[in-house]
């Protein structure tokens, strides 16, 4: 419930209606509205404000109103508008107020890589201790991040919010309005290099995560990062698989479907259903924090049996008698060679085989990027397919046999000619729709 108190206190002027307290955040039209409050963007394509008519048929009782849009001349009923001078930054606004008025403690969460997974790990961590709240999905930007809060209850304890960005200043507008107690950055990559230019640049992007943070607060960041290396005025933890951290990480197993790690020197193992060395580091930072918050390492590791996990991440199925493993959610350089290295690790008798595709958004480097992933490709990996405009130079780099294709449809075809029982591990940006090739091999 939100106040509608706390809604005039964002509004320049009410209009309409009696006002309401309502039951929830929209910005989505279509969707149910019933007590809602709908707050209508303007995008490049569409204005919310012509949706009106279909958010008040779906239920809302209020709505923002940016002063610049005549007030709707039709019968909006008891609909009750909060006129404001910008309806995104209202958005925010709102729900910074929101977050102060709840009693929770806030985990912000950013990085190239991992943001996703570590938001599941931490999530699972501190609701041993209390009602907890979590991003869903990716919704880890300006818009993203601040409906998450507005969806939060107001019993919330705990709030772990992924801070997603792709230029400079999003992640400080984000970390101004969650003003975290906890501040993780998983590691610097090279994603969105092409705005931001140089991995020094992606470092200070990341780092505005600290313009938030709480005085007093923890921030807990990638003890293998050279570019990290500082003096912080914050409580500071970090992790490192190289001896370098506060905490240092020890892979003891790994299999296709989880990673098995403890901290060097301790006896307890820990077991997340994450398949990789750097997940091991994403649930070390979840460790950290739940002993920040007094739980004793065997309840910290009973809560990674219980993770909710986001779809979409090194998903496997058996096809003949290939597994087929899907990690073409997104990928970058680092995720792409991460995934590399865990296919290579694996012990599994049957051939190896990698259909890797362009790894978008590398800027003017795209090409050196590309033949970097391609060098990490060596036996024991058996076959290279490449699909793209870019991944072209990963085949050229790579030291197995490797065939490039310009389609998703011709990677499918020779996968369906390829008849050695395989592990084949897909990995792509999102755009290249590589899941395509999947449908197409089985059909
Ligand atoms: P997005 O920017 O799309 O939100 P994300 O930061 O949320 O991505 P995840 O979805 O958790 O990241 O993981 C994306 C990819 O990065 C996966 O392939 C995963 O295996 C890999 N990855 C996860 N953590 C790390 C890490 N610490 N270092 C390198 N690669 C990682
Ligand atoms: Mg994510």
């Amino acid at each position: 419930m939100i106040n509608r108190a706390l809604i005039e206190q964002i509004s320049n002027r009410v209009a309409g209606g009696p006002g309401h307290d309502v039951f929830g955040v929209s910005t989505d039209s279509r969707s149910n509205l019933k007590g809602q409050l709908f707050i209508p963007l303007i995008g490049e394509r569409f204005d919310g404000h012509d949706f009106l008519e279909m958010a008040i048929k779906n239920g809302a009782t209020s709505c923002l109103w940016q002063d610049d849009h005549p007030l709707p001349d039709v019968d909006c009923g008891t609909c009750t508008f909060y006129i404001v001078t910008d309806t995104l930054t209202a958005l925010q606004d709102l729900a910074k107020r929101y977050l102060q008025t709840l009693d929770a403690m806030v985990i912000g969460i950013t990085g190239s890589n991992g943001k996703t997974s570590t938001k599941d790990l931490v999530g699972a961590v501190v609701k041993q201790k209390g009602p907890t709240h979590i991003t869903k999905g990716n919704y880890n930007n300006h818009i993203g991040l601040p409906l998450t809060i507005l969806s939060a209850q107001p019993d919330t304890a705990f709030l772990v919010l992924e801070m997603g960005m792709s230029n400079f200043h999003e992640i400080e507008c984000l970390s101004k309005i969650a003003e975290p107690d906890i501040a993780i950055i998983t590691n610097i990559g090279e994603s969105h290099i092409e705005f931001l230019k140089t991995r020094e640049g992606i470092r200070d992007a990341k780092l505005e995560i600290l313009e938030g943070l709480k005085v007093g607060g923890w921030f807990i960041y990638d003890g293998d990062e050279p570019l990290l290396v500082n003096d912080y005025p914050y409580e500071v933890a970090t992790v490192s698989l190289k001896k370098s951290g506060t905490v240092n990480v020890e892979v003891v197993e790994m299999d296709l479907t989880a990673t098995t790690f403890k901290e060097r020197a301790h006896p307890q193992l820990f077991k997340v259903p994450f398949v990789g060395k750097h997940h091991a580091k994403n649930a070390m930072y979840a460790v950290i924090v739940g002993r920040l918050l007094g739980l004793t390492d065997r309840a910290i590791a009973n809560a990674f049996t219980l993770i909710e996990k986001t779809g979409m991440r090194f998903e496997q199925e058996t096809y003949r008698e290939h597994l087929l493993i899907n990690d073409a959610y997104n990928a970058s350089p680092t995720s792409m060679i991460g995934a590399i290295s865990i296919l290579k690790d694996l012990s599994d008798t049957r051939k190896k085989v990698l259909v890797l595709g362009d790894m978008f958004e590398l800027g003017d480097d795209s090409v050196a990027y590309h033949r970097e992933v391609g060098v990490a490709i060596a036996s024991p990996i058996d076959y290279l397919i490449t699909v793209g405009k870019d991944a072209r130079y990963i085949s050229e780099a790579a030291l197995v046999t490797a065939t490039h294709v310009e389609t998703n449809t011709e990677a499918a075809q020779l996968l369906k000619s390829w008849q050695e029982p395989s592990v084949i591990l897909f990995k792509a940006s999102r755009g290249m729709r590589f899941e395509e090739i999947i449908i197409q091999i089985k059909q």
